[in-house]
């Protein structure tokens, strides 16, 4: 048996086989064959594979994220039968005698070159998709299965690292647990991870690629896993894992209870959710509502920009699902570490520092238009709230208000229709927290961003684990500021809110009720936990916690 610590995102236990991912190298040789006619089949045998393929993408993609973004598969299989560029591949095997493999490998790149060079950018843009179709040919023909990145059985996944948008496309009732060598527990595939209640080790540093296949056991409760596990050690997380079952079917019991505390105070319980897949969770565990969805995985799950009908048809989903309960949906937050090729954007020094979310937004009025307009017209099918991340000045909110209301007026000269919907501001820089009494008069609520204000309050950048050892998650800087933010939306009359992780750290929920906090916004497998804690505390009684003001 081996053991390896890394940094535990969840206390759970995942128990199954690892699947190591890695983005597969694909070495071509350049020698040359005998049986040319034996190539041309392999060739189109692979390419015969790729169409089923790209057919069978459409299919899900339908499913799974409409019309629109399916279509760019459709466009694959077709591209997969053009002359051009089978006369090309089948000339290259034929005349010059080399494989399959190394065909494809310098037809399709010219091919793609020529597309490349187009004066059209529609036209630049299908490069790119024969690159991708010139990986599925090669695949096959290298008998690589590519069909999703954690194949086709239940697993623990094992990686160097994920990028938020790898962990999106993972298949979810396929996952038992994540393990990389890399990441940081801040990050968003942790942040995802947690809220999707899978086990997950990140900075697990001698995480191997020989564990393909062998047996392991996460133990988020001790940060490490165990790789080929005794059988007694196996029997008694087998126990563990049972317990932790029971413990949550206990929980269930608090379903449809409301959170108040002995002494009577009743606060809202809200989910964070990354997107409309997270809608079940949210239902299982009872949430109020949602606090924070993140759109911006609309983006990241894209190949090209989600258009408004398909960003319209992922709001109205969670908005009308969960009608009359609020659904708090955040402007897209792109950059810093969250980002998507299609959006071009210029590489910068320090880009959590530099033009993301808001900024984006601002500086792009109609790729941002097209959101505010999928959003307005998600309202009229729920009780939505348009919360906008970032936002350091008045005059930002202001500009975003009034996009906000350009866009409701051409909606409404067009004939659709619009609901009533609140407004809300991330309180996620010092300097929002110190315009707080300014930006509450413009709003209808506040919710804290912990994981970004702890960030730019200590200096830290949240993805870099390094800085560990320097992070006080509980830094009485950080807790001050949500107090004066608290103070300062009650000033006003609007209600604030947390959606960092840090409001489903149970060691603080005292602390935030007792600051008058009035809604948490947590994973939703913290939801329940949380309530728990929430209806055992007595507000009435001296606190047990500290609080930022002693
Ligand atoms: C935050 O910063 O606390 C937050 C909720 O937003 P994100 O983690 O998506 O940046
Ligand atoms: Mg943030």
């Amino acid at each position: 048996m081996q053991v390896v610590t890394g940094k535990s995102v969840l206390n759970g236990i995942a128990i199954g086989k690892i699947k190591v991912y890695k983005a597969p190298k694909l070495e071509i040789s350049e020698s040359l064959i005998e049986d040319t006619e034996g190539e041309l089949k392999r060739f189109d045998s692979a390419r015969e594979r790729a169409i089923e393929q790209q057919n069978a993408l459409y299919e899900k993609a339908l499913i799974d994220a409409g019309e629109d973004s399916a279509e760019v598969f459709s466009v694959h299989a077709m591209m997969l039968e053009d002359d051009d560029l089978l006369d090309a591949t089948n000339e290259i095997i034929r005349s010059q005698r080399h494989t399959a493999e190394y065909a494809v490998k310098v037809a399709f790149d010219n091919q793609a070159k020529v597309f490349a060079e187009m004066e059209d950018p529609y036209m630049r843009e299908r490069a790119a998709d024969i690159y991708d179709i010139e990986q599925a040919v090669l695949s096959n023909l290298f008998g690589i299965n590519t069909d999703v990145l954690q194949g086709t059985e239940p697993c623990i996944l094992a990686a160097r690292d994920l990028t938020p948008s790898e962990t999106v496309r993972l298949d979810k009732s396929l996952l038992l647990g994540i393990i990389t060598k890399e990441g940081s527990l801040n990050s968003h595939t942790a942040i995802l991870a947690r809220s999707m209640g899978i086990p997950a080790l990140v900075q697990c540093r001698d995480a191997c690629e020989d564990w393909d296949g062998m047996d392991a056991i996460i133990d988020g409760y001790n940060s490490c896993v165990y790789i080929e596990p005794t059988e007694d050690l196996a029997k008694s997380l087998r126990k563990r894992k049972d317990k932790d079952t029971k413990q949550r079917a206990l929980l269930q019991e608090l379903k449809g209870k409301s959170n108040t505390t002995i002494d009577g105070r009743t606060i809202q319980v809200y989910a964070n959710i990354g997107g409309p897949s997270d809608i079940g969770l949210v239902q299982q565990n009872d949430a109020g509502g949602v606090g924070l969805f993140r759109s911006e995985f609309v983006y990241l799950n894209a190949r090209d920009y989600p258009t408004e009908e398909e960003q319209f048809n992922a709001y109205r989903l969670a908005v009308e699902t969960l009608a009359p309960k609020q659904v708090i949906i955040r402007t897209c937050d792109i950059g810093a570490d969250k980002q998507v090729e299609y959006m071009n954007m210029v590489k910068e020094e320090n880009p959590a520092l530099g033009v993301r979310a808001i900024r984006i937004c601002l500086s792009r009025k109609d790729f941002f238009k097209t959101q505010l307009r999928a959003l307005l017209r998600a309202s009229a099918y729920g009780n939505l709230g348009i919360m906008f991340p970032m936002i350091i000045s008045r005059r930002e909110l202001r500009e975003c208000k009034e996009i906000l209301a350009e866009c409701a007026e051409e909606l409404q000269k067009q004939g659709m229709k619009i609901g009533s919907y609140a407004i809300g501001v991330m309180i996620e820089t010092p300097a929002a927290v110190m315009i707080a009494d300014e930006l509450a008069e413009e709003c209808d609520f506040f919710s804290i961003g912990t994981n970004d204000l702890t960030q730019y309050t200590l200096a830290i950048d949240r993805q870099n684990a390094g800085l560990d050892p320097f992070l006080d998650t509980h830094h009485p800087a950080v807790l001050r500021e949500i107090k004066m933010t608290i103070d300062a939306g009650h000033r006003h009359g609007i209600w604030v809110g947390i959606c960092g992780e840090l409001g489903a750290d149970l060691a603080l929920t005292e602390t935030f009720l007792r600051m008058g906090i009035d809604e948490l916004s947590v994973n939703p497998v913290s939801i329940l936990p949380l309530r728990k804690i929430i209806r055992g505390i007595d507000l009435s009684k001296a606190p047990a916690e500290r609080t930022p003001e002693e």
